[in-house]
Formats: C-alpha cells, structure tokens, sequence
C-alpha cells in the first residue's frame, strides 16, 4: 500500500488481531508481530457483548459469530441455594442487549476466526519485542530472535506485561482484589441440566460467587468460581488448581454448583488483580490498546470488548491519516478510550464488590443488581466507531 501510514502491532491476541482487522478494512497497511510460535489460546469462554459484537458484524464477520458463539440475552442471578434473584427475562434485562446480539465464545475459536479473516501474512508469528526505539520520522522495532522492522506507528497491544507500555516509560502496578477464580470447561453431556443453560447464571453468596455460560454453541460450559484468597495468587490464566479445593469453597451450595464441581476434570487458577488508569498511553507515534492500556477486573466481561473498541476506534482515527497528523489522532484516541475505559473499569471494580457482598438479602440483591445494570447500559449501548467519527469531527482535524 505505498503511500499508506505502516502500522506494527505488537501482540496477537484478542485485540491486537482485532484491531488488524479494524484497520485493513479500512485499508491501512498493518502488521501483527506476535511472540508466540503458534497461534494458541487457553481453554476459556469469553463474553463478547453487544458494543464489540456491533463492531465484529460490521467487518462481515456476523455469520461466524453464530456459528462459533452461544448468543446472550441475559443474566440469571441465583443465591447459593438456587433461588431466583434475577433472570433473563427481568425487566432490568434489555439493557444487557445494547440493542444488539452478544455472544459467549470459546477463546480459541474466536481467536481462529479473528486470524482467518485477515490476509496471510498480516501476523508474523515467533518474534517477541524485546526494545523499541521513537525516532523523529519512524519508530524501530527489535525482536528476541534478533529480527528488526520499523513503523510509522506502534501499537502495544501486547498485554498485562507489556513492553511496550515500559517502553513509553510507564509501568501500571497491580493491586489485589483479595480474590482469586478457579476456571474449567465442562463438556456438556457431562451435566444432565446443560441444555436448559442459554444464559450465563450466577450464583452469589457469602464472599465469593460461581458463574457458569454455554460457549462453543452449548457444547462446553464454562465455570469461573470466584473465591476470597489472603494470599497472593499468581496473575496468570493457566496456573493449575487443585478440584479438592474448590470444592471446599462451595460445599452446600446448589446442586448445579456441586455437579459442575464433580465434573470437572481439572481446573485453574486465576488472581484477579485490579489496576488504576495509566497517566497516559501515547507518545507521538507509539500508543497502548487493550490490557496493556487499561486491564481491568472481569466482573463485567469486558476485557475483550474495549480492546476490540480500542481497535475499531484507532481505525477510524487513523484512515487517511497522514505522518504528520499521526501525534494529534493518537491523542485524540487516548482522550477517547482512556475517558470510557476508566468508566467501564469502574463498573467492573463495583460490580465484583456487589456480587461479592457478604450481608445482602435475596430480594437487596435484586434491587442493587437491577440498579446496576440500569447504570451500566452504556457499557453496552456504546458505538466506538460513531464515538471516534463524531470526537473526529468536533476536533475539526
Ligand atoms: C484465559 C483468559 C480468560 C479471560 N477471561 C476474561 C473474562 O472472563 N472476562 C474479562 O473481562 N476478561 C477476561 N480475560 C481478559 C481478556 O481476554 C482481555 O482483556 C482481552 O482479550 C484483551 O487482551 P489483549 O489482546 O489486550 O491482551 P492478551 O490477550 O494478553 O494478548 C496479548 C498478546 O501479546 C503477546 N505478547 C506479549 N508480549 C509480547 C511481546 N513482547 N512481543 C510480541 N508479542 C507479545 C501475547 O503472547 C498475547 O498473544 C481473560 C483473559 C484470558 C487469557
């Protein structure tokens, strides 16, 4: 693409990849460089709500979420025991659907169809970023492998432990939740209830909670049973956990709780670490996106959808950009997504306080979940390519 603006990325993840397929059809020149040897994802579910499913449908890739994805319409919320606080079809439930169709998907299948999508070659896989250095007109790349490549703008999309992010002199510094998850897959034929189970339920009790979703079109169940822990767990997705533990955790709870228990074949651990927005993401032609810029606690489901917004969003902004406008949209995208994605990582600290609230009654339960979903319908309603578009056109660059 002569002419055109050369975009790296740096990390081929959810929203790296995302954000490739943002600005290729959008016609930017964009390339992923990705540490790993192979293009692999841990054995997780991952929600993709309404504000990044918008945006996926919009990249034609609609037909391929309904295949892969199990469609969201809500949320059941239970008490340990089983009974009913919320369901699906509450009147406080619309405002889950943004107006538009969210999906419960296997990590590894998205990540698949997020590659697929792009044209072979975009991702240059086995090359992790060990330095980058900003010159006036370019920004240089060096791998671990002793490879180099050069850009007009870099973007981190390389994760909690980014490089990139130290690279433009910040380091964010995580905080516990004083909570940690243990995470499985369940295939379905193993729990005799799966069919019933379309949307995600939420068990809520004492200190800790037990959310269980379809994904991979009701195939596998995905478990993430949040726990308090004084101790320090590690901050990864794939540490191993121990079954005899977890059940521990929730003897005497309902009965589909226990059988998810039973039936898992392993499980692992996940700290769950909180972190305050970075002072800034961009310098003139390096920027942050997804958990490198703003990682946020999971209480929302909504690590993966801002990273796919910061993605779209950089597309908009940077389409036609010329290199010396570069600095001045970069800016912009930051005063954009850093404004939303501090909301939103607001929300999901508050949220994971409400579920993991020790004294509420069933029916107060009720009344704050339905308040906070009242609130948090912004979240989801949100169309990050009409935001950018409009920020765009009141700077008047
Ligand atoms: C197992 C798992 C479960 C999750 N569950 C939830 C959940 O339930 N709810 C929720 O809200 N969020 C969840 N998250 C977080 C959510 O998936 C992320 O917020 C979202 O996908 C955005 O991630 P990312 O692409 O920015 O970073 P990542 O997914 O971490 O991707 C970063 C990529 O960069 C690569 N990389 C790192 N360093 C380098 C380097 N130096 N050079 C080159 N490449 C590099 C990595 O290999 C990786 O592929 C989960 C994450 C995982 C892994």
């Amino acid at each position: 693409m002569p002419g055109s603006l050369r975009i790296a990325i740096v990390g081929g993840g959810i929203g790296g990849l995302a954000a490739a397929l943002a600005l290729r059809k959008r016609g930017l020149d964009v390339s992923v460089f990705e540490q790993a040897e192979v293009l692999r994802e841990i054995g997780a579910g991952v929600s993709i709500h309404p504000n990044a499913a918008r945006l996926l449908r919009r990249v034609g890739l609609e037909d391929q979420l309904q295949k892969i994805g199990s469609p969201i319409s809500g949320i059941a919320l239970r008490t340990s025991q089983g009974k009913a606080i919320a369901t699906p079809e509450g009147p406080a439930m619309p405002a889950f659907s943004g107006g538009d169709q969210g999906y419960n998907v296997h990590r590894a299948d998205f990540l698949n169809l997020l590659f697929g999508a792009l044209p072979k070659g975009t991702v240059t896989l086995g090359h992790r970023c060990i330095q980058l250095r900003e010159e006036a007109d370019r920004v240089r790349l060096s791998f671990a492998n002793g490879a180099s490549a050069e850009a007009d703008v870099v973007i981190g999309a390389d994760g909690i432990r980014s490089v990139i992010q130290r690279g433009i002199g910040l380091q964010s510094r995580p905080t516990s939740e004083g909570i940690m998850a243990y995470r499985g897959l369940i295939p379905a034929e193993r729990l005799s209830w799966a069919s019933d189970l379309k949307d995600p339920t939420l068990w809520l009790g004492f200190g800790r909670s037990f959310l269980l979703y379809p994904v991979a079109r009701g195939r596998l169940i995905n478990m993430v049973a949040f726990v308090p822990t004084d101790t320090d767990s590690e901050e990864s997705w794939s540490a191993p956990g121990e079954l005899k533990a977890l059940g521990a955790e929730y003897a005497g709870w309902d009965q589909p709780v226990q059988d998810t228990i039973s039936a898992l074949e392993e499980t692992y651990r996940w700290g769950i670490y909180d972190r305050a927005p970075l002072p800034y993401w961009s310098t003139k032609r390096i920027t942050l996106m997804g958990d490198a810029a703003h990682p946020m606690v999971p209480h929302v489901g909504q690590g993966a959808g801002q990273s796919i917004e910061d993605g779209f969003t950089l597309a908009v902004l940077l389409e036609g950009c010329t290199t010396k406008e570069v600095a001045d949209r970069l800016k912009l995208y930051e005063t954009i997504r850093l404004e939303r994605t501090s909301k939103v990582q607001a929300l999901a600290r508050a949220a994971g306080k409400l579920y993991r609230s020790e004294h509420d009654s069933a029916a107060e339960k009720a009344e704050r979940f339905g308040e906070w979903i009242a609130q948090g319908t912004w979240v989801f309603k949100h169309d990050a390519e009409r935001a950018a578009a409009d920020a765009l056109s009141e700077s008047g660059r």
